[in-house]
């Protein structure tokens, strides 16, 4: 657990949260501010500041049956994930998560 780190503490309960979806290991919540009209962002319980710090094999494949746990839970069959690494990038939670959105047309490529 990273002190201050809002993600750390939605996953681990100190910040009371519902979840779409937990494993062992991560969670699913939605978004604060929806970018679509389901938002949801799946992240690991344990700190991991963004995809460049991922090594753990077996947490990279319980991230992606997330995705789809969750999709699978709501119906969703066509969505987009995107992983923003870095502040360029566009990440402002230096917690690695998976953006998952869904319920409206996107364009690509992304702005
Ligand atoms: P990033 O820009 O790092 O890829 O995405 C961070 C996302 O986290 C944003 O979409 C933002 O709305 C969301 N977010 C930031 N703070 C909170 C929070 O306290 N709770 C929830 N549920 N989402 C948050
Ligand atoms: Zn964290």
């Amino acid at each position: 657990m990273s002190e201050n780190c809002i993600f750390c503490k939605i996953a681990n309960g100190e910040i009371p949260s519902q979840f779409v979806y937990e494993s062992d290991n991560v969670v699913v919540f939605n978004d604060i501010n929806p970018q679509a009209p389901v938002h949801m962002l799946v992240v690991p319980k344990v700190h991991v500041e963004s995809l460049n710090e991922l090594e753990d094999k077996n947490l990279m494949a319980e991230l992606f049956k997330a995705v789809k746990k969750s999709t699978k839970k709501l119906n969703i069959k066509d969505y987009r994930t995107v992983i923003n690494t870095g502040k360029e990038a566009g990440q402002e939670v230096f917690h690695l998560h998976i953006h998952v959105m869904a319920g409206r047309k996107f364009s690509w490529p992304a702005g």
